[in-house]
């Protein structure tokens, strides 16, 4: 009984059950049944139909219709036909749309809110503060951008019709980090729902319509993962847009490599918490309970390993445990539970398989005292799961290694920051960390040195439709929010009038180099071979053959080393040891690339030779191409130091900076067009970002990048800063794009080449940029030059910070 005795002794919260019934009327409305949305309306639920289940007592709310083949089709038909209409509104026009959107959102926000806490049992508190402000947040903001769009991204276009396949922990605010920059681009929509929580896309669906966007520019179909297979496999889309499970994201790399999609992923994560001694302990405890007790540990960027520096962790540990006791677990719908239900039978099962596991391996579970049976008893029609805490974890072990996506966090301890980095980078993911500590120096050191996407200073799990949001490493690619993620929705105009490149001719067949082929022969001699280039020296091919390298005529000018997987593996391991480089600032980098204009330039003459009498352009032509790459080489230099990010302040009191980041180790592919332009053009860009580059050079044309050795000496680029590597472009282009130390691949070549590439590269999911066997011109600055270049080179890292008390 509740008196107030009772009350006071315990201090325990009454149930405050949040009111349904309108959402059980809408349910009502469509007699429980659903269809897919398709050209502006909701089509009968007919054929194969799954059902949703309220994961917190297992109640049906919904049976939903599987979309196949037709649906799809249809779908991408509606999208297609819409896509003239609405990429030809001018900004303004969007952006009213997309306002239109974010009132409607505003306007029925808490039915929103309870239906999504229905569907998917995350509570109501975090549905109505937290997601749905943030859905409105995201279509007001992109409103903005559709405005904006061409005053900011000038020479772009819309990518055109997109298919977007979103997961179950965020579906509303998943939908809204797609929809969103689609629509302001001026892109139309294929979109996905997860097959747990469809619904509240459903009734977002019908919030478009209400708000009087034009038929087609949204649909949205509904299934699993063969549904979501139909959409990624349609070559009716030029962009894919995934969230979910680095598996699948794998599988959809492989899909669409060579389709000419453009690809942006974002997957799991097993974020650091990193609490060092100077932390304000209190505050990181309840930032572990934002990191990974919010929406039941089912977030992808979850804090889910805390890393404790040794002195507090007793403290810390015994504090968290203090806290957790008091976290409540319970009916999503009640404004005072904490955690609500896990999204389905089937991810409960996962989660209790590795935490049985975790104890199997011999780490020590800690969970409340009243995660006893009885809990489970209570619990046992909803799919609930109590907070709980691994200690005593090793760090290779799979509890430290692999995403548990529920209410687990397994910690650790470290002794130094170092440690703290290295064990915080001991992850094959890099989605997210969060950091506490009162000395910035120690916590932005760690900021920097972190690898992950995003990185929150003394707080956790922040979003915003202003900053970026995406991962590092098998984390994926591409980023979500931000003028960066505008960028994911955009073409270069001119892209799509380019033309296919020329087919090439055959390489000439090996020889070995110190081999007699007899007189007369193409014989290589060790002197007339011209060496690769590998951590500052001259090296020979570690497979001992060289290949004629022609004049337009058939004549031989000289012969190129044969660079094989053993080359590319050494020129790797110096580009890696080349780490300075890209700790070295702006300013720096540009000193060297104004030097390397320079020396270039005093040589400029023999260059136009050497190309003139490999490709037989001519030496008007030739001189320009090296005036050219004098140019590009220039204009990098400036861009050196200026591409150095953004401020953003989405919240009262919190900055967040996005910092352009290198990839480190990029693969580059050459094309075989202006051999010494096209070369200057890729790696210009890449090392002026900070970026150490392996490169094959164009292939029939190698001797003007190698002419560049020399050149390269003289200026002052370190080495393993460039490592050059001739020979068999897409033979090279294959190694260079399973090498799990390489994190981006640019090739310029043929479009089976492209595919290749894009396939070969999923191993590590690198970041790929491929021409797909499209010309560029080189000496248009428009295409050859320029902010794309730079985007490619970097990838945004968003460090949060607070910013005032
Ligand atoms: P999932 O990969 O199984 O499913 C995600 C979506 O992909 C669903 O809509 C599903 O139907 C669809 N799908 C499944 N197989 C497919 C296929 N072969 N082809 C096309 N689509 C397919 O992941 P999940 O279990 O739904 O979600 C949890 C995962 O998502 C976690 O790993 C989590 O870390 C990740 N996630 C990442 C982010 C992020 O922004 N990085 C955000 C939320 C979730």
């Amino acid at each position: 009984m509740n008196k107030i005795v009772t009350i006071l002794d315990s201090m325990d919260y009454g149930p405050s059950p949040e009111e349904d019934s309108h959402v059980r009327a809408w349910l009502t409305r469509h007699g429980g049944r659903f269809g897919q949305f398709i050209g502006g309306r909701l089509t009968k639920p007919d054929g194969t139909t799954f059902e949703v289940r309220n994961p917190a007592d297992g109640e049906l709310l919904a049976e939903v219709a599987e979309a196949g083949e037709a649906e799809v089709e249809a779908a991408v038909k509606a999208a297609t036909s819409a896509f003239k209409s609405w990429s030809a509104l001018s900004g303004t026009e969007r952006a009213r749309h997309l306002y239109a959107i974010a009132r409607q959102v505003q306007k029925h926000a808490r039915f929103l809110a309870v239906l999504e806490t229905l569907d998917n049992g995350k509570p109501i508190r975090e549905t109505r503060d937290i997601d749905v402000p943030l859905v409105a947040r995201h279509f007001y903001h992109h409103a903005g951008w559709a405005e904006l769009r061409d005053d900011e991204f000038p020479g772009h276009a819309p990518a055109g019709v997109c298919g977007q396949i979103i997961p179950w922990n965020f579906p509303l605010l998943m939908l809204a980090w797609k929809v969103a920059p689609a629509l302001a681009a001026g892109c139309t929509v294929v979109l996905k729902s997860a097959e747990h929580t469809p619904l509240t896309a459903l009734a977002f669906a019908e919030l478009c319509a209400e708000a009087g966007l034009p038929a087609g520019v949204f649909n949205l179909v509904n299934g699993g993962g063969t549904t979501g297979a139909l959409v990624a496999g349609h070559p009716g889309l030029a962009k894919l847009a995934f969230t979910g499970s680095t598996e699948v994201g794998r599988l959809l790399r492989r899909q669409t490599a060579g389709s000419g999609k453009k690809l942006s992923l974002e997957l799991g994560g097993k974020s650091p918490f990193i609490v060092f001694d100077s932390a304000d302990i209190d505050a990181a405890v309840e930032g572990v309970v934002d990191a990974i007790w919010f929406n039941q540990g089912e977030v992808c960027c979850a804090g889910s390993r805390a890393l404790v520096q040794e002195g507090i962790a007793d403290r810390f540990h015994a504090k968290l445990r203090a806290r957790m006791e008091r976290l409540r677990v319970g009916s999503p719908l009640d404004k005072s539970t904490d955690i609500g239900a896990v999204v389905a039978p089937v991810q409960i099962a996962s989660i209790r398989a590795k935490v049985e596991a975790g104890v199997a391996e011999g780490a020590t579970l800690w969970q409340p005292s009243w995660a006893d049976e009885a809990f489970a008893r209570a619990t046992e029609k909803g799919c609930f799961f109590p907070p709980s805490l691994f200690t005593g974890v090793s760090p290779a072990s799979a509890l430290a290694q692999e995403e548990i996506f529920g209410p687990v966090l397994v910690s650790m301890t470290f002794r130094t920051p170092g440690e703290a980095v290295t064990l915080a980078n001991n992850s094959r993911y890099g989605l997210a960390a969060s950091i506490w500590s009162q000395n910035l120096d120690v916590a932005f050191d760690a900021a920097r040195k972190v690898k992950a996407g995003v990185v929150w200073i003394n707080s956790t799990n922040l979003f915003d439709a202003a900053v970026g949001f995406g991962g590092y490493k098998e984390s994926g690619f591409g980023r979500e929010g931000g003028r960066e993620g505008m960028l994911e929705y955009l073409v270069p105009a001119w892209e799509k009038k380019a033309r296919p490149v020329p087919a090439g001719k055959a390489l000439p067949a090996p020889v070995p180099v110190d081999g007699d082929a007899g007189p007369g022969s193409v014989s290589a001699s060790l002197d007339r071979t011209v060496k690769l280039y590998i951590g500052g020296r001259q090296m020979r091919p570690d497979s001992g053959y060289s290949y004629p390298v022609l004049d337009p005529k058939g004549r031989l000018i000289t012969e190129a080393g044969w660079g094989s997987r053993k080359d590319i593996r050494n020129a790797v391991e110096a580009a890696r040891k080349a780490d300075a480089w890209s700790d070295m600032t702006g300013h720096a980098r540009a000193q060297v690339l104004w030097f390397l204009a320079e020396n270039l330039e005093l040589r400029a003459a023999e260059f136009a030779a050497r190309i003139d009498r490999m490709t037989g352009v001519g030496s008007k032509q030739a001189t320009r191409e090296v005036a050219a790459s004098v140019a590009r080489i220039v204009h990098y230099a400036a861009r050196a130091d200026k591409h150095d990010g953004r401020v953003r302040a989405p919240q009262g009191r919190m900055l967040a900076l996005a910092l352009p980041e290198p990839f480190e180790v990029i693969g580059i592919s050459c094309p075989d067009e202006a051999p010494l332009l096209g070369f200057v053009s890729l790696v210009a860009p890449a090392i002026a970002m900070g970026n150490r580059v392996v490169v094959t050079p164009s292939q029939h044309h190698p001797l003007a990048a190698c002419d560049l050795y020399q050149v390269l000496d003289t200026s002052d680029v370190p080495d393993g800063v460039v490592n050059i590597v001739t020979g068999d472009r897409d033979q090279l282009a294959v190694v260079m794009a399973r090498h799990d130390d390489i994190a981006a691949c640019w090739y310029a070549g043929s479009a089976d080449g492209s595919a290749m590439v894009e396939r070969e590269s999923a191993g590590n999911l690198k970041a790929t940029w491929v021409n797909h066997g499209k010309a560029r011109d080189w000496h248009d600055p428009a295409q050859g030059q320029g902010e794309e270049f730079l985007f490619r080179a970097t990838r945004i890292k968003s460090i949060w910070t607070p910013f005032g008390v």
